[in-house]
């Protein structure tokens, strides 16, 4: 499929809307993405039509809306190369499956003493609930170090991992600083001592294409609404050996055999953590997002992002004011930053106002805003609907604010 901005613009109603009585420049598609009308179609007729409860009915509606649902499942597990969908979870999202993880993971394998591997440029979802893991199990939580480039410190990444080590949670890509992490190298480290990796896929799964198996990752998180589907569907990816050692995670319906006063045996995967009615309209826009985007062709997506970041990363550099934070050598389309003498919330309003959306603030990564000694950061994150163009306008607004403030 040849590439056509324009043309794929129009699949994406937000965009033509106008804020401030300004066209709209969308650059927070980091903290979630727009959705194409197939996806929005696909979730209206979900609720208009089909809408029923899964997997216990024996009505019509029903037994189509669990066949949709399996279905969309069995999708996704290609999707991302998984090998069976016992090994596909819906969540509400990223945050949702660390915290499975961390709790059910955590309950089997972790105890006093162990350590857990995180590293410093990670979202707060990526940190806290292994902290708290650690606070319950007197384990002792690790993090790997982040050079003043942004990137990883692989050496010090191996001298973290010992004998006490029992998993390497990292993310794919950094929210805050759009540093691609090494991720292959960084699971082969951990498997040749034997310890499992979880990847926080949140920013990954728009950006770069995932085979789970060929990463052979244990664990891949990742939230719909950061790739063009709705918000409250996610997904955990799990090895099928890890999951059916781990205990269930949330209890209730869905997820069990029989139920007596006296015993309750538990589903099999992957409803064994899927406890309660599921987020079935999510999980089928979820699908369309998905061959929405294989359509396009992720390969497409990455390099036409990549034109984006290099061209508005060279706007940048052209101004004295600006220091970006974050220069890794292998980025995805991301470009956080501070404005010498201006406030990231001053300047993310003004840049409101002049109809540009971006992120202020610490981007729930305060650890590594401290690393950088900031408090926060202004933050431009593209998609593939974004073009230089709106680099252009937004370079422009951005010497407006300059001038405002000093
Ligand atoms: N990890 C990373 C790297 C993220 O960017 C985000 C979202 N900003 C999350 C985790 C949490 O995702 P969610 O809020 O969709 O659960």
């Amino acid at each position: 499929m040849t590439f056509d901005v324009n043309k794929i613009r129009k699949d994406f109603p937000a965009l033509e809307q106008k804020v401030y009585g300004k066209e709209l420049v969308y650059f927070d598609n980091a903290a979630t993405t727009l959705k194409p009308s197939v996806v929005i179609e696909r979730l209206s007729n979900f609720y208009k039509k089909e809408n029923s409860n899964v997997h216990r009915g024996v009505h019509f509606l029903s037994q189509e809306a669990t066949t949709a649902m399996e279905n969309a499942r069995q999708y996704i597990k290609e999707f991302i190369g998984a090998s069976s969908t016992s090994e596909i979870i819906f969540t509400k999202g990223t945050t949702e499956s660390i915290n499975l993880v961390a709790s059910s993971f955590g309950k089997k394998f972790i105890e006093k003493g162990d350590e857990i591997i995180v590293s410093e440029l990670e979202h707060h979802a990526n940190i806290i609930p292994w902290q708290l893991l650690c606070e319950e199990k007197e384990a002792i939580l690790k993090v790997i170090p982040v050079d003043d480039a942004g990137e990883l410190d692989m050496e010090a990444y191996k001298n973290l991992i010992t004998s006490r080590t029992k998993i390497v949670a990292v993310a794919h890509i950094s929210n805050a600083l759009g540093t691609i992490n090494p991720i292959v190298k960084i699971i082969e480290i951990a498997h040749h001592r034997n310890v499992p990796v979880l990847i926080d896929g949140a920013q990954g799964i728009s950006h770069k294409s995932v085979n789970v198996s060929i990463l052979d990752c244990d664990f891949y998180a990742f939230s719909g609404h950061k790739i063009f589907a709705p918000m409250g569907i996610g997904v955990l990816y799990g090895k099928e050996k890890l999951l059916n050692e781990m205990p269930p995670y949330q209890s209730g319906g869905e997820m069990i055999k029989e139920v007596s006063f006296e015993k309750t045996t538990f589903n099999e995967l992957p409803f064994k953590f899927e406890a309660g009615t599921p987020n079935v309209g999510g999980i089928l826009a979820l699908e369309s997002a998905l061959k929405y985007i294989k359509n396009i062709g992720i390969d497409v997506i990455e390099s036409y992002e990549h034109e984006l970041l290099t061209y508005a990363t060279a706007q940048l550099k052209n101004m004295p004011e600006i220091n970006i934070i974050g220069n890794a050598s292998n980025k995805s389309s991301l470009i956080s930053f501070v404005i010498k003498g201006v406030h990231h919330y001053d300047a993310g309003t003004i840049l409101d106002k002049l109809g540009i959306a971006v992120r202020t603030g610490h981007h729930c990564a305060q650890p590594i805003m401290t690393r950088f000694g900031i408090d926060g950061t202004l933050r431009i994150s593209f998609a593939f609907y974004n073009t230089k163009e709106e680099i252009n306008i937004f370079v422009d607004a951005l010497k407006t604010v300059i001038k405002m403030f000093l």
